[in-house]
């Protein structure tokens, strides 16, 4: 069977010359052929030289994700294999992940930036945790399991297709045991500290491991600080705050179970969750505004919220929303207070992130200087051909003057 190809209009092969992995429909000016839905296709450009080949989603904006640009290479299991050997073994030598008995969870595979478009792999301990995020990689799933099985003998893989996008590909959602043993009472370890995550039940794939560099970080900087978690989860950054020597921790979710999870965390990690921290159940709008008309000050403030911009459409009320919570976050601030202060929606970029703490502060009466910029660790590799796969910002900054 002779595969499609997918010709592109004339001045549309430029990016994906440069290794750019995704072609909108916009892009397309017609397709020979009738490729199925996940179907290998070839790319060509408007004068039909060959560019590289990918799999198909007429469904998708994004219709073809570019698997390989070396022609005639074979893109079948082995290629998967490959692709997802090297992934892993990228992490193997990674500082922060390996140097570590102290490590046991993170990102094994992240889709586009490790050339496995749609495929994220996520390692706990003895599990892994897979979402199959595009039609492409869901129509395979059975061989991508299989090699999962074969290259890392889990002793169960989680299915946590329950991402929205996957909407967009057209694909319902999805969260279960793909193989192996359920991960009953599962408990990670990172950077030496104890978490107790629900692999099944948890947000995202149980725990936020884009976040462990920065909790290194930021615990770093709490020695004899009050501190002050906002949006706090299961409240990972806290105990990091606590071990580096924090004086209390403040947590504050909106979700009760989430706090709950927050205080079982402090006890693993032999902290007293009533003498040093405490847990409120509150939206962080409405809590940090009753902390400012308390007067209620911290040493150290840290904000990581959700996505608040999913679309573009919803980018000057996510950019309000930012800007409020670090008002809000800096008034909070005892003189010399740090405060840390993230973004994990991919439409805000840090120089735009960078412009809202500006603001925040301008309108705040502080004045701070940044002492590290953060973002997401290198198990979530970001690849100079696909910036899209940036999308977690921190700003570290100190509070100056009085
Ligand atoms: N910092 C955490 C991850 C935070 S995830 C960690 O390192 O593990 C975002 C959290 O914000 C979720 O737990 C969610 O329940 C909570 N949340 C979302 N909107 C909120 C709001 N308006 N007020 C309080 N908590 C909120």
């Amino acid at each position: 069977m002779t595969r499609s190809t997918v010709f592109l209009h004339p001045g549309k092969d430029k990016p994906i010359r440069q290794r750019h992995p995704w072609i909108f429909s916009g892009a397309i000016e017609r397709v020979s052929g009738h490729p199925a839905p996940g179907d290998l296709v070839d790319v060509a450009d408007a004068r039909g030289e060959w560019l590289a080949t990918g799999y198909f989603n007429p469904k998708s904006q994004i219709v073809v994700r570019l698997l390989t640009w070396q022609r005639g290479e074979d893109v079948a299991a082995t290629f998967w294999r490959k692709r997802l050997a090297a992934a892993a073994a990228a992490r193997a030598g990674q500082d922060g992940v390996r140097c570590i008995a102290q490590t046991t969870a993170y990102r094994l595979a992240y889709a586009e930036s490790d050339g496995l478009p749609g495929l994220i792999v996520d390692r706990y301990g003895d599990w892994l945790v897979v979402q199959f995020l595009t039609l492409g990689v869901e129509t395979r799933r059975k061989m991508l399991l299989e090699l999962l099985v074969e290259l890392f003998a889990p002793r169960g893989i989680v299915d946590r297709s329950d991402a929205s996008v996957r909407r967009q590909e057209g694909l319902p959602l999805r969260s279960e045991l793909a193989w192996g043993e359920p991960p009953a009472g599962l408990e990670l370890m990172e950077n030496g500290l104890r978490f107790g995550v629900d692999l099944l039940g948890g947000q995202k794939t149980g725990f936020y491991l884009d976040q462990r560099e920065n909790r290194r970080i930021v615990g770093g900087h709490a020695a004899g600080r009050r501190v002050l978690n906002a949006f706090s989860f299961t409240g990972a950054f806290g105990v990091y705050a606590l071990a580096g020597g924090a004086t209390h921790v403040t947590n504050v979710d909106s979700s009760v179970e989430a706090l709950q999870g927050a205080e079982a965390t402090l006890r693993l990690n032999g902290f007293d969750p009533d003498r040093q921290a405490e847990g409120i159940a509150g939206d962080v709008f409405q809590v940090l505004r009753a902390f400012r008309d308390e007067g209620r000050q911290f040493d150290l403030v840290i904000l990581d919220p959700p996505k608040f911009a999913r679309s573009k459409a919803e980018l000057d009320g996510a950019t309000r929303g930012y800007k409020d919570i670090n008002l809000l976050g800096l008034k909070l601030l005892a003189p010399g207070g740090l405060l840390a202060t993230f973004s994990c929606s991919g439409l805000v970029t840090p120089d735009l992130f960078q412009k809202i703490i500006f603001g925040a502060s301008v309108d705040a009466g502080r004045n701070a200087q940044i002492i590290a910029r953060l973002g997401q660790g290198a198990d979530h590799p970001i690849l100079l051909s696909f910036p899209e796969g940036e999308y977690l910002k921190g700003l570290l900054c100190r509070v100056v003057g009085e």
